[in-house]
């Protein structure tokens, strides 16, 4: 017996599904010049879910893109429609940030939690007034002080004695 499926998803032309098993364990909304590049959108909310938990159904593999924009993470979206999927750490690829707009909302089964964290608050766009929303959300200018530690500690690791 598998586990029941929490919530499922997809892109925009179905080209890439996905079902998980368990709920989101966070989500948080990042306003970095990259995810409103790419989402056309002045920010990115993506719900961090356990990799293990999520099983793909892509009809055309070919269509399903990694792409690294910087040197700590890696994105997947659809090339077919240009939907933006999810996003890993490169520190931490246990865990993915689904971006919250494809997910099926009809599907979800149990409480999504809601928004938790605000990050890269520095690269808000302005234009049209838009801002971060003033709320009593926790915000970061970039990334938060402990996961900023995580990455360099992941960077000493790489550049540690032994890989050389
Ligand atoms: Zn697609
Ligand atoms: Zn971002």
């Amino acid at each position: 017996m598998s586990d029941p499926i929490a919530f499922t998803g997809s892109c925009a032309c179905k080209n890439i599904t996905y079902t998980s098993t368990t709920l989101p364990a966070s989500l948080t909304n990042c306003y970095c010049a990259t995810c409103r590049k790419l989402s056309g959108a002045p920010f990115t909310t993506f719900a961090e879910t356990p990799t293990s938990s999520l099983t793909w159904t892509v009809k055309d593999p070919a269509s399903f893109k990694q792409t690294s924009y910087s040197d700590i993470a890696t994105r997947q979206h659809c090339s077919d429609c240009g939907t933006p999927i999810s996003m890993q750490y490169k520190c931490e690829m246990e865990v993915i940030g689904l971006t919250v707009s494809s997910i099926d909302e009809e599907s979800v089964r149990g409480k999504i939690p809601d928004v938790g964290m605000h990050i890269f608050v520095d690269q808000v766009v302005r234009i049209g007034g838009f801002e971060v929303p003033k709320d009593d959300i926790p915000r970061a200018g970039r990334l938060t002080k402990g996961f900023q530690r995580t990455i360099e500690a992941w960077k000493k690791g790489l550049a540690g004695p032994g890989l050389g």
